[in-house]
């Protein structure tokens, strides 16, 4: 049987992948220190032999008994909010915790697959981003602490790749939604489903005419599993490129979940706020054969099951 480790397990992607490689008949082991992860999330996992948890802090010296095969390091703060509010640990993870998981697989000579963000292009010059563009990063701005440190990620797993030959992979993750985000993270779908739900105002940022691209969850795993199992070494953009602007998907919401007192309520737009967002995907279609396949309404849908049974 095939062990896997995963950083940041009882997180919103972690989770997803917890299960996915259960599935897929691994041995999982998931780490977390449960900053900003969710024992709930994962609690369904505890009674299976399959899955073991570890409580621990990657930052820190990090042993794991026996063989490894594959390791996944998706552990970090990954909301605004959360790394203006954690910017040291922000940073701690992104390059210590990355640096110890480097190590531990070469260590165990296990494939590793790091979670970078397409916050790497910051407040984007290119339209869409390829993995060719090099970014428009503050360093000092409040964005940076984690934009920096997924940099950082970059870099130094390509210098565990090249210098002691560990066999890696880097994927860029876009927003990203489904079940299991926190309701109070902050993030643009949770606060405005939290609020559509409870007939509050779904709080737009500017004039709501910045864009992102959303991808639905389970796309993402599949494109995570696909890059895990192919031999590429670079980074590889994983998203889904429709596009939509803040205020539209702001709209969608409201009529989704139907609350006749949901209303806009614009609010002022946060420091270095990325003004577009789309990923070009023609890597991850000649590369991993992957592009996404559920769109936005059938996501949003999925989702809105999900904030039903937890928006109090
Ligand atoms: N946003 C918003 N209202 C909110 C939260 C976020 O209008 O309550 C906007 C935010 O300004 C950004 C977009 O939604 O333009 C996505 O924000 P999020 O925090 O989800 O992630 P980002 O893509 O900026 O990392």
């Amino acid at each position: 049987m095939k062990k896997i480790l995963i950083s940041g397990a009882a997180g919103f992607l972690g989770s997803h992948l917890s299960d996915r490689f259960i599935k897929e008949g691994y041995h999982v082991i998931g780490m977390d220190n449960l900053l900003t992860g969710n024992i709930q999330n994962i609690e369904h996992l505890f009674p299976l032999k399959e899955f073991e948890y570890y409580h621990h802090d990657i930052t820190k010296f990090v042993h794991v008994p026996g063989k490894l095969d594959y390791i996944l390091h998706f552990a970090s703060p990954a909301s605004p909010i959360d790394y203006l509010k954690m910017p040291i640990q922000t940073l701690k993870v992104g390059a210590l915790g990355t640096h110890n998981m480097l190590g531990l697989a070469r260590e165990k000579n296990a494939r590793i697959l790091v979670a970078s963000t397409s916050e790497v292009y910051g407040d984007p010059l290119e339209h869409p981003q390829s993995e060719e563009y090099w970014g428009n990063v503050n360093p000092v701005g409040p964005r940076g602490v984690y934009d920096e440190a997924k940099r950082f990620l970059e870099a130094i797993t390509m210098a565990y790749h090249t210098f002691h030959k560990v066999d890696t992979r880097i994927i860029r993750i876009f927003n990203t939604y489904g079940p299991r985000m926190r309701v109070e993270d902050g993030r643009v779908l949770p606060a405005f489903f939290s609020q559509a739900i409870r007939g509050e105002g779904l709080t737009v940022f500017g004039d709501g005419s910045q864009t992102r691209s959303f991808c639905y969850v389970d796309d993402l795993v599949e494109g995570i599993y696909r890059l895990l199992l192919s031999d590429y070494n670079k980074p590889v953009n994983v998203g889904n490129p429709d596009e939509c602007t803040i205020l539209q998907f702001a709209q969608e919401i409201i009529d989704l979940v139907g609350n006749p007192n949901a209303y806009i309520d614009y609010r002022p737009l946060p420091e270095d706020d990325p003004k577009v967002r789309q990923p070009d995907i023609t890597k991850a279609r000649n590369i991993l054969g992957w592009e996404p396949k559920v769109p936005r309404a059938e996501g949003l849908l999925r989702t809105y099951e999900y904030f039903k049974t937890v928006v109090i």
